[in-house]
């Protein structure tokens, strides 16, 4: 029996005629971009989010490039980020014209080692009357941006503690976080910002591309809402924003979902937990590390392993979806060499790139799809 990476029809199975109906409102209503769709969606998922507000834009990606503009980033600035997480991070970076400084991830739960950071900012950086400053270079660093993976929310306390010392604007990444929490704190109410992502995989998908920016502070949400629309505000321009917005559609499929979303976690954790038992006593198998602060709403089911390469295979070849991510970390891309990175500069990202699977996890997996995943993985490593 195949058993798909994930299925979203079987999410959207139950839900099919609201989401119909929702299209056919928003044919009749005409209004395609933003409109009360949006800001319904906006509050609804500020409250969920813990949030005083949150702005709709059309991707995650957006979401940190404007989330990078708001937190004042210029060109030619640093902000500092991890090399082992999607693209999108660190490629954000770049479009919004700074420069990515990399810091190596916990071994554990694959996020950002909070005593590297403090270390890089205590061993390379200076506060002057500018902000942050990395003495070699004389360059700013505006912003630090963590990234919460697979659904894991970092050690927000340590991050927030370090950056607020130096006075370093946080920008969470929450693109596959959404949900998840830290004690108390949800993804995206720890920074001055958090970016979500609605890409159809992500927990919380839309039919298409969309994105959402969280923030406790008035004004820069009013400078999120303007920078989406082009930076101005009627039609007199202080500054050049984007064209970036969310489409009514997208926000009336999404407020169903949002409904949906506590109950599609319960089934992803569900099905962590039983592969956790599953694999508990396989040696060349390490489970995802949650640490005990953390709610994780396993984005992805991601393994530590022996054999990575040969294990993808033979779980292919029997028809079980898996992924690797990521197999190449971000300071090893062609189109970052300029920063000048080189291979063993980050020995945890490279080892975890090399050692990582990810099983499907998604919540309407049936048992015996679930019981089929286990098997082969136990099968794989039997007698080995
Ligand atoms: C998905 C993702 C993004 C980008 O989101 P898009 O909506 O695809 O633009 C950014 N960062 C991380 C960690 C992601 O997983």
């Amino acid at each position: 029996m195949a058993v798909p990476l994930l299925d979203i029809s079987r999410q959207h199975g139950p839900i099919l005629d609201e989401l119909r109906e929702a299209f056919n409102k928003a044919l009749e209503s005409s209004r395609f971009i933003k409109g009360p769709e949006m800001e319904f969606l906006e509050s609804e998922f500020a409250d969920y989010c813990g949030t005083r507000h949150a702005v709709g834009c059309a991707s995650g990606t957006d979401a940190l490039i404007l989330a990078l503009m708001a937190a004042g980033v210029e060109t030619g600035e640093l902000v500092i980020t991890t090399p082992f997480t999607f693209f999108a991070s660190a490629g954000a970076v770049v479009r919004a014209g700074g420069i990515p400084v990399f810091i190596d991830i916990d071994p554990d739960t694959f996020n950002m080692d909070a005593d590297l950071l403090d270390k890089w900012l205590n061993t390379n950086c200076a506060l002057t009357d500018r902000g942050v400053v990395e003495r070699s270079s004389g360059t700013r660093v505006s912003a630090a941006m963590p990234v919460h993976l697979f659904g894991q929310v970092c050690d927000m306390d340590r991050i927030m503690a370090i950056c607020d010392d130096w006075g370093l604007p946080v920008v969470e990444d929450a693109c596959q976080a959404v949900g998840a929490k830290w004690k108390k704190g949800r993804a995206g109410s720890f920074g001055m910002t958090g970016c979500f992502s609605f890409f159809p995989s992500k927990n919380l998908g839309a039919l298409g591309d969309g994105g959402m920016i969280t923030t406790g502070d008035d004004e820069v949400a009013a400078r999120l809402t303007r920078l989406r629309e082009h930076g101005g505000q009627g039609y007199i321009h202080r500054e050049i924003g984007f064209n970036s917005r969310l489409d009514s559609l997208q926000a009336a499929f999404l407020r169903i979902k949002l409904r949906c979303l506590e109950g599609w976690h319960k089934g992803r954790r569900r099905n962590a937990a039983f592969y956790d038992s599953s694999f508990a006593d396989i040696e060349q198998v390490i489970t995802p590390v949650i640490a005990p602060e953390a709610w994780s709403v396993y984005n992805q089911y991601t393994l530590r392993v022996r054999d990575r390469d040969a294990l993808l295979a033979a779980l292919r070849e029997q028809g079980i979806g898996c992924a690797v991510y990521y197999p190449l970390p971000l300071h090893l891309q062609e189109c970052f060499a300029p920063l000048g990175y080189e291979e063993g500069d980050f020995p945890v990202t490279e080892k975890a790139a090399a050692e990582v699977i990810s099983l499907p996890v998604f919540g309407e997996l049936t048992e015996e799809e679930l019981a089929e995943v286990a098997e082969a993985v136990k099968a794989f490593y039997s007698g080995k």
